[in-house]
């Protein structure tokens, strides 16, 4: 037997835990006022444990021994997703468009700075400040395409928003406020378009339903019956969703 199983890596924040034949990294124990010990893997494939205030570490020990193989599975599966993307705005980088993937093409003028063709066409006098107007180009057509989705879906559904905003979140695809506005993040709009209309048929049930019940997931599977399909591509792919 070995003990004890929870120490202090000297030099790092990390605390392991020796498992029979693998080290599991614990990058944080975040205690709090819960009831129940969750163990959450991160899009970083870090094991974070949320335990109540007075858990003891045996406890969290045991759960994580149990839990051993769900680990270590869920973190192999993260590492298999695309890495993040870093892009240097250089001719010929990638960027997405509806899922389409659209080479930089840096010009020396054009019709407009940023022209979609084949290509994503940018003026060079753009260039010092290129990751911006990038980001106001995506902005602009998220605005006509996500909103032009949105009322179609409306009108299908019968879930009416009050306003339908374009924002610059970088944590959520989409979120509904209280006043029954729904809000939509830029970087959705690089996304397929069955995936545009999934956080949109998500967004719209939430109008009528705020919280992730089970009425709300059935009422979006009725309006849209894969999408679980939808949703698990967008959390294996989301890294590719950055410019
Ligand atoms: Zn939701």
């Amino acid at each position: 037997m070995q003990n004890p199983a929870l120490f202090f890596v000297p030099g790092s924040k990390v605390l392991f835990i020796t498992a029979d034949m693998y080290d599991i990294p614990i990058e944080k124990i975040v205690r709090s006022r819960r009831r129940t010990i969750a163990l959450v893997i991160t899009s970083e494939a870090q094991l974070i444990v949320r335990a109540p205030l007075k858990a003891p570490a045996a406890m969290i020990e045991d759960l994580i021994r149990e839990k051993r193989s769900w680990i270590l599975k869920k973190i192999g599966e993260i590492r298999q997703r695309p890495a993040t993307t870093v892009h240097a705005y250089s001719e010929g980088e990638t960027f997405f468009y509806l899922g389409r993937v659209y080479p930089l093409h840096i010009v020396e003028s054009g019709n407009s700075p940023i022209e979609r063709t084949d290509r994503l066409c940018v003026c060079r006098t753009l260039l010092p400040d290129i990751k911006h107007r990038l980001k106001c180009w995506y902005m602009q057509e998220a605005q006509r395409e996500i909103h032009a989705r949105c009322m179609w879906f409306s009108m299908t559904t019968g879930y009416t928003p009050k306003s339908i905003r374009i924002t610059d979140a970088r944590q959520r695809w989409g979120s509904c406020t209280s006043e029954g506005g729904l809000n939509f993040s830029w970087r959705l709009i690089q996304a397929p378009l069955e995936i545009v209309d999934y956080v949109i048929v998500h967004e719209l049930v939430h109008l009528k339903q705020p919280d992730h019940s089970k009425k709300f997931w059935s009422r979006l599977k009725e309006i849209m019956p894969d999408y679980e399909r939808r949703r698990e591509w967008l959390r294996e792919n989301e890294r590719l969703l950055r410019i």
